[in-house]
């Protein structure tokens, strides 16, 4: 029997499973250049192969079940059938270039243009690559680069995902996520959590494994097994299944204090998942997921519809839907959120509001409409905010849409270390870990390479998370936390005792965080809470729990 290698990134979703691997269609190669005898016949081989490109992706937008997704397609689609790429590609046949090398060149032009621009037209740039590509492999015989359609289940391995590329998932053949490059927090980890697919990013040699080589991908500790058997993969296949089933009793801790576990979900499309794993609501709702590649601002009854979805599925429960979270990681094309020299530190989250006021508005409307009958709680908090004006302005613009519960992320040190005078203007707050260890360690949430210091066990996050704790628990009101540090079953049992009412998480991780939680008594719970606050580093916290 061949051995097993083992390679390690960083697990960004979690959750165990194996299958065969196959990797995202490489881009092809441009052949040596042959010269052209006809150069009208060759002109229409390069612009049939556009045209070909174009069908593809608007019979892939046509078969999308969801209208996002299938906008994105739209919009490449639309890229691909311009009369001056056409002209473009004429001019250089007529320079001498055969069709492939046409295409690339057209699409070179085209794309120095872009990333010239800056910006919105720069972040296009992947779009470009990617039609050139689809272009190229048309001509050559290729098969089409992107996601793979094998019709069986199989763990996805990429360079990192183009947008189009996770919007085109399939999460009933894509069991697992393995790319090359990427951070903990980035895109392609954000939507790998919102389809609840275990999700290893950061693992040089992925690209390396033989296609339908048998692998095991664990997405809490990051480690990929390449080489194993058929009876592994299966053993893994029952284990999750077990895990998803088996208890459906609300958070608590041995002796019954209680710590809502709730769902982040990025459309209706993630209920189900939340569901199975029996989540007492959604502790999430990221809306800018709906919108991520939308050039046009989404209208008021758009959105009414898509969060109506989510509402009445969560009739009866809580559901905590934040306001658009636009900018830095989760740029939203309509916004035109051009030439900031550090987006994550510029305009981003509840700050859009100061120069595009109309879109809170419309949004908040939207859910109030949506939320008018629907059956749910709905709670509305805003990502990214700073000062208690902040704060106090966004409570007032919820309530005047009509809607009785407002709240505001922790994201932002500042906000942490004034929570208690936030908690007087607000009714809940959520701490959302990614970005508050990003803002608290200035390390960018998108690079790998500085992942130990946005560990969620590092000491002084755990001090701002006891800052809000304390202030919930002098309030009475609920103190949540809905980023990645949720889902560490490890680190539950702490936050419960640093004053943790609720933990929000992928669906996936909720079975191990509530088994987790049922081990400790709450005075066992503050105890190592205080034993981790005071810890030296993130490894002599985490030590702590064995
Ligand atoms: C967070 O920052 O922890 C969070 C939950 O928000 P997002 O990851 O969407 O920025
Ligand atoms: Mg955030």
């Amino acid at each position: 029997m061949s051995e097993v290698a083992t390679l390690t990134g960083i697990g960004v979703c979690a959750g165990v499973t194996g299958g065969p691997l196959l990797r995202i269609a490489a881009a092809p190669a441009l052949p040596a250049p042959v010269p052209v005898d006809d150069v009208e016949a060759e002109v229409q081989r390069a612009v049939a192969a556009l045209a070909e490109v174009v069908a593809d992706l608007s019979r892939r937008a046509d078969r999308a079940a969801d209208e996002t997704v299938a906008e994105v397609l739209r919009a490449e689609a639309l890229m691909a059938d311009d009369e001056e790429l056409r002209d473009a590609v004429r001019e250089h046949v007529e320079g001498g270039a055969d069709a492939p090398h046409a295409v690339d060149a057209a699409f070179g032009a085209f794309r120095e243009m872009f990333a010239e621009a800056g910006g919105y037209l720069a972040e296009r740039v992947a779009d470009l690559d990617d039609l050139r590509d689809r272009a190229v492999a048309v001509l050559l015989g290729l098969p089409m680069p992107g996601v793979p359609q094998p019709g069986f289940p199989y763990v996805l391995a990429a360079r990192d995902l183009a947008p189009a590329d996770t919007a085109d998932l399939d999460p009933e053949q894509v069991l697992a996520l393995v790319t090359e490059i990427g951070g903990p927090t980035s895109h392609t980890a954000i939507l790998a959590r919102a389809l609840g697919l275990p999700a290893v990013v950061a693992c040089p040699g992925v690209l390396g494994v033989t296609e339908h080589t048998l692998v095991l991908v664990d997405g809490s500790t990051g480690r990929v097994e390449v080489g194993v058997s058929a009876a592994s993969v299966a053993a893994a296949g029952a284990l999750a299944e077990a895990a998803i089933d088996d208890n459906a009793e609300p958070g608590r801790t041995a002796d019954g204090h209680a710590v809502k576990l709730l769902a982040n979900v990025g459309s209706v499309k993630n209920v189900p998942a939340a569901d199975q794993a029996h989540a007492e609501g959604i502790g999430l709702f990221r809306t800018e997921l709906l919108f991520l590649d939308r050039t046009s601002e989404p209208t008021r009854d758009e959105q009414i519809g898509a969060y109506r979805d989510v509402f009445r599925a969560m009739a009866g429960r809580r559901v905590v839907i934040r306001t658009l979270d636009a900018g830095a990681d989760k740029p939203l094309p309509f916004l035109k959120q051009e030439g900031e020299p550090n987006p994550a530190l510029g305009i981003r989250g509840l700050r859009v509001a100061r120069q595009r006021p109309d879109v809170l508005t419309t949004q908040l409307a939207a859910i109030a409409a949506a939320a008018d009958d629907c059956g749910a709680d709905v709670w509305v908090m805003a990502p990214m905010v700073s000062t208690l004006t902040e704060a106090t302005a966004f409570a007032a613009a919820v309530h005047e849409a009509g809607l009785p519960k407002a709240g505001v992320m922790i994201e932002v040190p500042a906000a942490a270390l004034r929570a208690a005078d936030l908690l007087r203007a607000v009714d809940f707050l959520s701490i959302g870990t990614n970005d508050l260890s990003q803002y608290t360690f200035a390390a960018d949430r998108m690079c790998g390479d500085l992942a130990e210091l946005l560990d969620p066990w590092q000491p002084a996050l755990l001090q701002l998370i006891a800052i809000c704790g304390a202030a919930g628990r002098d309030t009475g009101k609920p103190v949540g936390v809905c980023g990645e540090a949720a889902a560490d079953p490890l680190l539950a049992p702490v936050l419960a005792g640093l004053g943790v009412s609720s933990l929000s998480m992928s669906p996936r991780a909720l079975p191990g965080v509530r088994a987790a939680l049922g081990r400790y008594s709450y005075a066992e719970c503050r105890r190592l809470a205080d034993l981790a606050v005071a810890a030296p580093d993130a490894a002599a916290a985490r030590k702590l729990m064995g």
